[in-house]
C-alpha cells in the first residue's frame, strides 16, 4: 500500500484511499495572509484573489482558512470558484473578474456575486439579466486587457451611478505585466487612476471601494494601498517580484505532488529489443507512476527529471503518457508496488523542490500552480 509514514498523520481516510494527490498547507496560506495583513493599514480591506481554484490549491478550504483569518472578500474569474466559497457558508463579498456572462445571471444574483463591468453595453446586458446588479467598473491604466479606458470610464460610471438597480460596490483595475521593452512604468499608471478618481470625486461619482494591487504591486507599491487589496499569488507563497518594498517571509501552499507504484517489473529479453530511448537499458527496473500528463504533468519530461522513492531519488522514464509515467528503480531494489512516489515534496532526506518540478515542467512557479488538475485530490495539512 502506499507508504504513507512521512505525512500519516495528516492522512484522512478518503485520502488514504486514493493513489494520487496534492497535500497542501493550509497554516502556510494562513502564514502568508498574516505576512500581508501586518504590513497593510487597518483600513485596507484585503480581497483574496482566488482565481483557478485558488491556484490549483482548492478554493473552498483556502476561502475558508482566509475568512476565518478576518478576509473582506474574495475575487474569482470562474462560476465554480464562487460557488466552492459560498458553499464553504462564506456569504464575504466575491467579486468575479471578467468571464462570467450574463447568461448565468440567475446563479449569480442567487449568490450574491459581483459583476465585473468595463462598458456601456456590458452594463446594459447585466442590467436586462438581474433585478438588482452588482458591480465593481473595471478600469485599463494600460494592461489593453478588460477594463474601460481612462477616457471612457467616466461616463460608465456616471451611467451606472443613476442607475437605482445598479450598486456600484467599488472600482479596480490591474498593473499592466506586458512583457514590453521598455519596464512598464508603475506610477504612469497610477497616476491615471487618480485622474479617474479626481473625476469620479468632482461628479460625485467616485464607488467606495478603490482597489489596484495584486502581489507584486501590494508588494513595491505601499502607495497603491487605496481602500483594499487583491493578491492571490502571495497567498500560496509567490511574491512576483525580486523588489518588494515590503519585507514579507512566504511558505509555499503546496507541500507534496505524491503518486504510487501502480506496477513494477524488471525486464527480460522476451520483452523484445530494448527501446532506443535514453534511458533504457537491459537487465532495469521499470517502475509506473499513477499519474501522467493527462494529471497535469508535461506532455514531454525532460530525460534528467527526478521523483522520491523510499527516500531515494531515481529517474524518470519519459515519454510521458496520458496516465502512466516510467521511472527506472534499478538503483532503488527495495521498491514494490503501491510505494509512494513524491514528484516534489520531500522523503527521509531528500527533497525535490518546486524550483526543480517548475524547471522539469518547463514553468515557472506559479506555472506549476496552475498545472495543479482539479481532478487530483488535495490533502490539506
Ligand atoms: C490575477 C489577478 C490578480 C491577482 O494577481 P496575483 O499576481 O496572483 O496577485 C489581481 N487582480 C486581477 C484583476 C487579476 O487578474
Amino acid at each position: 500500500m502506499c507508504a504513507l509514514t512521512s505525512i500519516a498523520p495528516v492522512q484522512s481516510k478518503k485520502a488514504a484511499s486514493r493513489e494520487a494527490w496534492y497535500e497542501i498547507d493550509l497554516g502556510a496560506i494562513r502564514h502568508n495572509y498574516r505576512q500581508l495583513r501586518r504590513h497593510l493599514p487597518r483600513t485596507v480591506k484585503i480581497f483574496a484573489c482566488l482565481k483557478r481554484n485558488a491556484y490549483g490549491c482548492g478554493a473552498g478550504p483556502v476561502a475558508r482558512t482566509l475568512a476565518t483569518e478576518g478576509a473582506d472578500g474574495f475575487a474569482v474569474a470562474t462560476l465554480p470558484d464562487a460557488m466552492a466559497i459560498r458553499e464553504m457558508g462564506i456569504d464575504l463579498p466575491v467579486l468575479l473578474y471578467p468571464g462570467p456572462l450574463p447568461t448565468s445571471a440567475k446563479t449569480i444574483e442567487a449568490l450574491g456575486l459581483t459583476v465585473t463591468v468595463s462598458s456601456l453595453d456590458e452594463l446594459e446586458s447585466w442590467r436586462a439579466a438581474m433585478s438588482v446588479t452588482r458591480i465593481f467598473v473595471k478600469a485599463d491604466l494600460g494592461f489593453f486587457r478588460a477594463g474601460a479606458t481612462p477616457q471612457e470610464i467616466g461616463r460608465l460610471l456616471a451611467a451606472a451611478h443613476v442607475c437605482s438597480d445598479v450598486e456600484v460596490q467599488g472600482l479596480y483595475a490591474h498593473l499592466s505585466e506586458l512583457p514590453t521593452s521598455v519596464t512598464s512604468d508603475a506610477s504612469e499608471q497610477f497616476s491615471r487612476l487618480q485622474r479617474i478618481l479626481q473625476d469620479a470625486e468632482a461628479s460625485g461619482t467616485r464607488p467606495p471601494i478603490i482597489m489596484m494591487s495584486s502581489t507584486a504591486g501590494v508588494l513595491r507599491h505601499p502607495a497603491m494601498d487605496l481602500d483594499a487589496v487583491d493578491p492571490g499569488a502571495l497567498f500560496i507563497g509567490l511574491p512576483e517580484t525580486d523588489r518588494p518594498m515590503r519585507a514579507v517571509t512566504l511558505r509555499p501552499a503546496l507541500k507534496a505532488i505524491s503518486t504510487c507504484l501502480v506496477s513494477v517489473k524488471r525486464i527480460d529479453a522476451s520483452l523484445g529489443p530494448i527501446p532506443d530511448i535514453p534511458g533504457f537499458r537491459s537487465g532495469m527496473t521499470i517502475g509506473v507512476l499513477g499519474m501522467g500528463w493527462g494529471d497535469g504533468l508535461p506532455r514531454h519530461v525532460p530525460a534528467q527529471a527526478e521523483a522520491l522513492v523510499r527516500g531515494q531519488r531515481a529517474r524518470l522514464l519519459p515519454p510521458a503518457h496520458l496516465e502512466h509515467l516510467r521511472i527506472d528503480l534499478t538503483d532503488v531494489p527495495d521498491a514494490r508496488f503501491g510505494d509512494q512516489v513524491l514528484l516534489l515534496g520531500q522523503q527521509a532526506h531528500q527533497t525535490i523542490s518546486h524550483e526543480e518540478v517548475a524547471a522539469q515542467w518547463g514553468t515557472d512557479l506559479i506555472g506549476l500552480y496552475a498545472q495543479l488538475r482539479d481532478h487530483i485530490p488535495r490533502v490539506y495539512v
